[in-house]
């Protein structure tokens, strides 16, 4: 079967972002794979820990790559106390065409266009994809599932995370994609009072959950707890009317917020303070006007490191990516652009930025506590990742085997699910419910 295929009929997804089909990235015109380890976000150790206890499933996969396709070097790109801990070094052969390549413990490292140039020294034009440089990027665990898949023939069922924060022991575990976040919080005996919010992902980029509803998808990082006094807990709170009414009556335009912008600083145009401005000046922007936003990686430096008036740039500019995102409209050019001179004396220790958003007094390196299995419901969501819902095929109290596909891949962009425990099936709306059986 072709690798492409392998993927798809493993239900692969990117297992560290927005949940592209994995499958969809392998186009021709690539000679690049990077591999992303660097865990920029603080608190979260789930890639290192699959890296130090399954890197020959991770080489695995990284091999299938190189194997069938055009690919034929391969970089692992890890932090260098990462490095440190697992004993490699950088430009070290790891396999035929792997190397490691050491990046700066820096904030945020692991965004894919700071990466890219990073780790082979080519830098993608604002608004285009890693390919048009000939580059494609996986997180660890996307390649770990494709080794897995290869060597064993097994589709994409279980989920790595880090669960930490503010909690008394931080763990890594590894559990059935649909496992209620409630459930496994109570199994590590961990409770959330109402001074808490629950993320969905790191204290930076991640999104905040009702641990009652939610459940782990194939994109769950991990489930941090963090004081909701903090700084990370407060800037999710901001939305884009708040952000913009602050901007109006508080924006001195110092220009802090752009000079700090890591996607400024690799020379991408686009100018946080300039779109503080367009809010304080237009409510009804015309959508060509912002279209930089879409530059926009949603680091948080401006909000909640650059900017001394309590003003997030940030939320205004994901105002005018929704605007955006309406009209279809994305900045695209044909011009390269080159770093800004000063970016090599504005980078961001990842400690300083944990420091930034009041979470660093938790990052404590977890306890890897194994496989966690023993729940007795899961639920699948048929929408976790980028593209059509995935469809169902089965149906109510119908029993299914662990692994079994529960539902199939939509025409287009789509991915299928498959059971992550042996059970009776409950269909659900956007859902499938599995009740475990033993
Ligand atoms: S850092 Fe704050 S005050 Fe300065 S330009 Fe940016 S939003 Fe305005
Ligand atoms: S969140 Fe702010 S600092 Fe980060 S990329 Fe966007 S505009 Fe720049």
């Amino acid at each position: 079967m072709e690798l492409k295929e392998l993927m798809k009929e493993a239900g692969m997804v990117g297992a560290g972002g927005a949940g592209f089909p994995s499958y969809a990235k392998l186009s021709e015109g690539a000679d690049t794979l990077l591999i992303n380890g660097s865990e920029c976000e603080p608190l979260l150790y789930t890639d290192y820990t699959i890296l130090s206890r399954e890197m020959s499933f991770v080489l695995s996969g990284i091999e299938a790559v190189i194997q069938n396709t055009n690919i034929k070097r391969a970089i692992l790109c890890i932090k260098d106390h990462t490095a440190k801990s697992l004993s490699l070094s950088d430009g070290e052969e790891l396999s035929f065409g792997i190397r490691v390549k050491l990046l700066k413990s820096s904030y945020p490292a692991g965004d894919e266009v700071s990466l890219i140039y990073e780790a082979t020294g080519r830098l993608v034009r604002p608004g285009a994809l890693p390919i048009t440089k000939g580059i494609i990027v996986y997180n660890v665990e996307t390649v770990y599932n494709l080794g897995r898949k290869v060597r064993l023939g097994e589709n994409v069922y279980m989920k790595w995370l880090t669960v930490g924060g503010d909690v008394d022991h931080p763990a890594v575990v590894t559990v059935p994609v649909g496992t209620r976040v409630r459930d496994l919080l109570y199994s590590l005996s961990i409770k959330v009072d109402e001074r808490h919010t629950v993320l969905d992902g790191g204290p930076s980029m991640g999104k905040i959950i009702n641990p009652d509803t939610a459940s782990v998808t194939k994109t769950t990082k991990a489930i941090i707890i963090i004081p909701s006094a903090s700084r990370a807990a407060e800037a999710k709170r901001i939305n884009p009317t708040l952000a913009a009414s602050r901007a109006e009556t508080a924006c001195c335009q110092c220009t802090r917020c752009t000079d700090m912008c890591p996607r400024h600083l690799l020379g991408y145009p686009l100018e946080p303070h300039k779109m503080v401005r367009t809010a304080m000046q237009a409510a009804d922007v015309l959508p060509h006007l912002v279209i930089s936003a879409t530059l926009c990686c949603g680091c948080g430096i401006c909000e909640s490191l650059a900017c001394s008036q309590g003003i997030s740039p940030k939320a205004v500019i994901n105002g005018y990516k929704a605007l955006l995102s309406k009209n279809k409209m994305k900045y695209t050019t044909n011009s390269d652009v080159e770093p800004r001179a000063e970016r090599s004396y504005r980078v961001i220790p990842t400690k300083k930025w944990a420091e930034t958003l009041g979470i660093a007094r938790f990052d404590k390196k977890p306890e890897y506590l194994g496989i966690l299995s023993d729940f007795k419901r899961v639920e699948i969501p048929l929408r976790a990742h980028i593209g059509a819902p995935s469809i169902p095929t089965v149906s109510d109290g119908q029993t299914v085997r662990r692994g079994e596909m529960v539902a199939i891949a939509a025409d287009g962009l789509s991915v299928p699910q498959h059971a992550s425990v042996d059970g009776k099936i409950t269909l659900s709306g956007d859902r499938i419910i599995i009740d475990r059986i033993d």
